[in-house]
């Protein structure tokens, strides 16, 4: 086929959003009689799934503090349940264990997914917590914990297959996904500020309406799009905060056990939910007994196939390299700096076994490959989806999205009703001049 010099739609990134928003175009155009999947056009320097939702840990959760937050993952959910098969998606469930200093947001979180009527369970004192955890888990051992909210839906997706499934979907609707092209730039029109073509490394390619799904490269794109590189926000206090960096980037600290999946089941032998443990209990090592940390510390953790061992992570690190310098090529495994540190396999395997008896002295078994990789984050830490220049639609997920394969539903409608989704409303860029910013947690993680 010959290379496109025009497109309706162009999208860049095949990964979660750009595949997501591509498919659900494609069908809304059929089903309103105003085109077809092939109005859509996917592009991608790499391959399907060559960033950042190739690799991801792919945890399906609603637990969120920010109630924007978990309503849109509400709705996520309810998109990976509509083709498990297709999406590679397994609805096991997520626990969120907590110390006593995270119990009142874990309790909002609860009330609220109560309010929505998102299926869980909330448990609470230190005695309670136990006898629930060992109710699921013989050998459960963890100290520190006084709540636990077992959320029934959720669960996690394979990374690589899902993103496949949803490009398969997508090209039997007629959407052309390109790899192997490079976007260099953008041609702005002569009389409107919007993208009239986007320049590649193969050619021009002109266009109605673009969309960037480019994960951990926004901020190349954003600089494409001659957006500002710091900007001011309003803080919940009210005062002005000037020169705030639009980007930030931090390493995801994850990696395999190298166990049978099987080694992780429930007392009656099923998958578990998919875990996250955070306590403010001391952690030593599993190998020596020294002090690993005394403050708040966190993991995840799920048996998975797809990684052949007990898959998961811990709290991330900030890239302290100024951000304009980060080197996010060649990404992932691949690339030779921003990698899991062998300080995290000894974390990761004594948080394990502070939880499990089971894991205990299981650190030799940890698989030393490359693996990890670094997500962009915004200001505050939560998604920017919003339109710029007219016609330029950036789903900037600030690195919550594997999970949000709603969005891209939700993209689609806004594109093609001019109006934007209430789901979509708490995470426009301008929240950040007017000071209409989301509740932060106690918890360790900045995406939480
Ligand atoms: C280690 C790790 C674990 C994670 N775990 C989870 C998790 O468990 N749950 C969860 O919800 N989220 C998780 N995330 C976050 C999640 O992976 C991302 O938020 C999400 O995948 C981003 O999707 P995307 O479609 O925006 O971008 P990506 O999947 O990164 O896709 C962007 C695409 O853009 C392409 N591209 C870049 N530049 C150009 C260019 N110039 N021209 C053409 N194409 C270009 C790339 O090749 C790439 O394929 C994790 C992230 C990491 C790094």
């Amino acid at each position: 086929m010959a290379f496109p010099d025009r497109s309706r739609t162009v999208v860049i990134g095949a990964g979660i959003h750009g595949l997501s928003t591509a498919l659900h175009l494609a069908e809304a155009l059929a089903a309103r009689g105003k085109g077809s999947g092939k109005d859509v056009l996917v592009i991608d320097k790499g391959g399907i799934a060559a960033g950042a939702s190739g690799i991801a840990c792919g945890v399906v959760r609603n637990n969120y503090f920010q109630p924007a937050m978990r309503e849109l993952m509400a709705h996520s959910v309810a998109v990976w349940e509509s083709d498990p098969k297709a999406f590679s998606y397994h609805p096991v469930g997520y626990m969120q264990i907590s110390p006593e200093v995270m119990r009142e947001d874990v309790a909002s979180i609860y009330r609220q997914q109560q309010a929505i009527g998102y299926d869980s369970t909330f448990i609470e004192g230190a005695k309670e917590s136990a006898l629930y955890m060992k109710g699921l888990y013989d050998d459960w051992q963890a100290k520190g914990i006084t709540s636990v909210l077992h959320e029934k839906k959720g669960g996690y997706a394979n990374n690589t297959a899902a993103i496949y499934g949803l490009a398969g979907k997508a090209e039997a609707l007629g959407v052309r996904i390109l790899t192997g092209v490079t976007v260099t730039g953008f041609e702005f029109g002569h009389n409107s500020e919007a993208v009239a073509a986007v320049e590649t490394d193969k050619g021009r390619i002109a266009c109605d309406q673009m969309i960037i799904g480019t994960g951990p490269w926004v901020r190349d794109f954003w600089d494409m799009l001659d957006l500002p590189k710091s900007i001011t926000v309003k803080g919940r206090d009210g005062a002005l905060h000037d020169d705030v960096p639009m980007w930030r980037y931090w390493q995801l600290e994850e990696g395999v056990l190298g166990v049978e999946p099987g080694f992780l089941t429930t007392n009656d032998g099923a998958m578990p939910p998919v875990m996250h443990v955070d306590t403010d209990a001391p952690l030593y090592s599993d190998v020596d007994g020294s002090l690993i940390t005394d403050a708040l510390w966190g993991i995840y953790y799920k048996p998975d196939f797809h990684f052949n061992g007990v898959q998961g992570g811990a709290s991330p690190y900030e890239v302290t390299t100024p951000v304009d310098e980060v080197a996010i090529d060649p990404y992932g495994p691949a690339s030779p700096e921003f990698v899991s540190s062998p300080d995290f396999a000894h974390m990761w395997c004594s948080a394990l076994a502070h939880c499990h008896k089971r894991f205990e002295g299981k650190l030799g078994l940890y698989r030393k490959e490359p693996s990890g990789g670094i997500g962009c984050f915004t200001p505050d830490s939560f998604p920017v989806f919003d339109r710029f220049r007219e016609n330029a639609y950036v789903i900037a997920d600030s690195n919550h999205g594997y999970k949000m394969i709603g969005v891209g539903k939700l993209v689609a409608e806004e594109i093609l009703n001019g109006a934007t989704p209430g789901l979509l409303k708490p995470f426009r860029f301008a929240r950040y001049a007017e000071g209409d910013l989301h509740p932060v947690s106690h918890s360790p993680f900045p995406w939480s």
